[in-house]
């Protein structure tokens, strides 16, 4: 067994270099990666070397989002055989402080998560990882399925926590991945009239053909206006900002409706943001925030096996392992070609 990995070296630089099979704890397997999809944290980090107070120090792999084969497992694994095809959840929680004894995991002030410094990521042959935090795939999941559960929990948790429901009116800000994985939830969940808003026509197109069933584009059309006539004056039950615009961000307490859920899942380029908080007072209307996703892994899994959900739509573009750095390149150059790029690993 040989074992490479890509790094980041430096910003908008990668080398390949031979690591080590790692070493199994009794618990873990080990899993030859297929497939990771690109995220928008691993071209940031790429790009700029940190996120907030996240700093890459040194080489780094990037990528969190995968699926691939176990190849062996520790010795007191109990659920998983060589040959099972996984996704990989990328958070190891501690499991024993009061978030992780909650159900509420994602929380764990001590999670070790793939690609956020300092633990590296999965844009290697071999990972390996708790027995209990790979979700094994059915025949009818592909491995680039498996790799796109990531980003769909994502969605998956915005419109849970959003209580987005059957019959409800919906507006999504953004159009990137995070946005088409909340349309594609939304739709799953039963929402009846879904409002997507960008400025970018392709991806109102892909919104569109992923089951919108308007789209706005903000740069021709003045969206609280036209929210408005759409929604006969109310506004949405459930207003999601997935672009992390301030100027959507501030939107949002304009087109949800008196009572509503607004959802805060793009993160603004600066902390502050200026909000009418008066505004939200008199619609007795709630912010809420997620922070990545929970127990979802299954849920995503039956959704895209029994055709709930079809996530496979999203992805644009494929490179293989060798072409890794061009595959980053072409994302930061394309940003508004590219809904979801993915690699996959020989
Ligand atoms: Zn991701
Ligand atoms: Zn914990």
């Amino acid at each position: 067994m040989k074992n490479r990995a890509v790094y980041m070296q430096g910003t908008n630089n990668m080398v390949f270099k031979d690591v080590a099979v790692p070493e199994l704890s009794p618990k873990d397997v080990l899993i030859k990666i297929d497939t990771v999809g690109i995220c928008g944290s691993d071209v940031h980090y790429y790009q700029h070397g940190k996120i907030g107070d996240f700093v890459v120090n040194g080489d780094f792999i990037l990528g969190h989002e995968c699926a691939g084969e176990v190849v062996q497992v520790g010795s007191e694994v109990e659920n998983l055989v060589v040959g099972d095809r996984v996704c990989l959840e990328p958070g190891k929680t501690c499991g024993k402080c009061e978030f992780c004894k909650e159900g509420k995991y994602n929380l764990c002030p001590d999670v070790e998560f793939f690609a956020t410094p300092p633990y590296h990521g999965v844009l290697q042959n071999y990972v390996k990882h708790p027995e209990d935090m790979c979700f094994k795939l059915p025949d009818n999941v592909s491995n680039m399925e498996g790799a796109l559960v990531e980003p769909l929990a994502v969605g998956l948790h915005a419109t849970s926590i959003g209580d987005v429901k059957l019959g409800d009116t919906v507006v999504i800000f953004g159009t990137g991945c995070i946005g088409l994985v909340t349309l594609l939830s939304c739709k799953a969940r039963g929402a009846s009239n879904i409002i997507v808003v960008d400025v970018l026509e392709n991806r109102l197109k892909m919104a569109e053909k992923l089951g919108a069933t308007s789209v706005i584009n903000a740069k021709e059309t003045d969206v609280i206006k036209e929210i408005e006539s759409l929604t006969g004056g109310k506004g949405a039950n459930v207003v999601i900002d997935t672009a992390g615009a301030e100027i959507t961000v501030k939107q949002t307490v304009d087109v949800v409706k008196r009572g509503g859920i607004i959802v805060l899942v793009g993160m603004t380029p600066n902390d502050e943001v200026s909000f009418n908080f008066m505004k939200l007072m008199g619609k007795e209307g709630e912010v809420r925030t997620i922070f990545r996703y929970r127990n979802l892994y299954p849920v995503a899994i039956n959704a895209i096996a029994s055709g709930s959900i079809n996530v496979k739509q999203i992805v644009s573009h494929e490179y293989d392992f060798e072409h890794t750095k061009e595959a980053f390149d072409f994302v930061v150059n394309n940003a508004s070609e590219v809904v979801k790029a993915v690699i996959k690993i020989d």
